[in-house]
C-alpha cells in the first residue's frame, strides 16, 4: 500500500506527530481491500530492497531489473528507485494478489506507514517532532473502523520503526543533498555509485571485496570481518562510504603508499 502523493481531495494535511490518535484498521473484510496497492508511487529505500530480494531469493541486482524503476529525486539530483508496477488496466502492484500483499512480511517502508505518510524524510525530525500526515485516499475504508493507535503504537506494529533506523543514516544524506545550492552537481560516477552502495548491495559487495578499494582505504579488520558476514553491517557499512563520498565526512583514510603505486601504474 503507497501514497499518492497528491491531495485528491485538496485538504490541507493534518499535521500529526508521535502521540497524535487515529481510528484505522485494515483487512481482508474491509470493501475496498487491496485497492491501495494499484496506481501508487511507492519509493523504495535500501533497507526495503534488502528485504525484499532476500525474500524474493534473488540477488540486488536481478530485483532492482525486475521490479524496480529508476527515477531522479526531486531537488537532489540523486538517483533513487520505485516499485514497478504491473501493465495491466490498474496499475498494479507486481506483489498484490486477492487475498492480499505476497510479501507481507517483507513489503516496503511506504506501505508500512500507510495510511499515514512522512512529511520529512529526517529521522531525528520523525522521532523528535513528529512529521506525519493522513494520506486521505477516497477509496480507504479503514477510517471507519473502531481500532484505535497514536502514530508511534502504528509505526511500531507495523514493523516501520525497524525500517527506519536502518536507513537511517542513508535518509540524512538525502535531507542533506537536499539543502545544498543546485549548480553543485554530482559527477556520474559518483551518481553511480550512490545507486550501487544504495540499492545493489550484492553489487556493492563486489566493489568492496575485488577491487583495490581494501588496499587503497585503511579498514580495520574487524569492520572488513562484519561487512563480509554480514549483510546489515555492509549496508551501514555502505551509507558511511556514502557519506565520505558525498561530504567528504567520516573515518575513511587512504592508504598513501597503496594511492601512490596506484597513481605510480597510471603514469606508466
Ligand atoms: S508491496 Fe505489498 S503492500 Fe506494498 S503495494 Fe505491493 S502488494 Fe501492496
Ligand atoms: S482499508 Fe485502506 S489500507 Fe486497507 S485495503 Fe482498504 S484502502 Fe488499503
Amino acid at each position: 500500500m503507497g501514497p499518492s502523493e497528491n491531495n485528491p481531495a485538496g485538504i490541507m494535511p493534518v499535521q500529526l506527530n508521535v502521540n497524535s490518535r487515529f481510528r484505522f484498521r485494515c483487512h481482508k473484510g474491509v470493501s475496498c481491500f487491496t485497492q491501495c496497492c494499484r496506481g501508487i508511487s511507492i519509493m523504495l529505500t535500501p533497507y526495503d530492497i534488502v528485504r525484499m530480494k532476500n525474500r524474493m531469493q534473488i540477488s540486488s541486482s536481478e530485483f532492482l531489473a525486475m521490479y524496480t524503476k529508476p527515477e531522479l529525486l526531486e531537488k537532489t539530483d540523486l538517483p533513487v528507485v520505485t516499485l514497478k508496477l504491473l501493465d495491466d488496466e490498474k496499475e498494479s502492484c507486481p506483489f498484490v494478489r486477492d487475498d492480499g500483499c505476497m510479501i507481507y512480511q517483507d513489503r516496503p517502508t511506504t506501505c508500512r506507514y500507510y495510511p499515514l505518510g512522512v512529511a520529512s524524510l529526517s529521522y531525528k525530525e520523525q522521532l523528535e517532532e513528529g512529521f506525519y500526515f493522513f494520506i486521505n485516499e477516497p477509496h480507504c475504508r479503514g477510517f471507519e473502523e473502531e481500532r484505535e493507535w497514536t502514530v508511534g503504537e502504528w509505526r511500531k506494529d507495523q514493523g516501520v520503526d525497524i525500517h527506519d533506523n536502518i536507513n537511517a543514516e542513508w535518509t540524512e544524506l538525502i535531507v542533506r543533498k537536499r539543502s545544498i545550492p543546485k549548480n553543485i552537481r554530482l559527477t556520474e560516477k559518483t551518481k553511480n555509485m550512490f545507486f550501487t552502495a544504495s540499492y545493489d548491495i550484492d553489487r556493492f559487495k563486489r566493489f568492496i571485496f575485488e577491487s583495490t578499494f581494501l588496499t587503497l582505504y585503511d579498514i580495520d579488520e574487524k569492520t572488513v570481518e562484519a561487512i563480509r558476514e554480514d549483510e546489515l553491517a555492509l549496508l551501514r557499512f555502505s551509507f558511511k562510504w556514502l557519506k565520505w563520498l558525498l561530504f567528504k565526512e567520516g573515518e575513511f583514510k587512504i592508504n598513501e603508499s597503496a594511492a601512490q603505486a596506484r597513481q605510480k601504474k597510471i603514469e606508466e
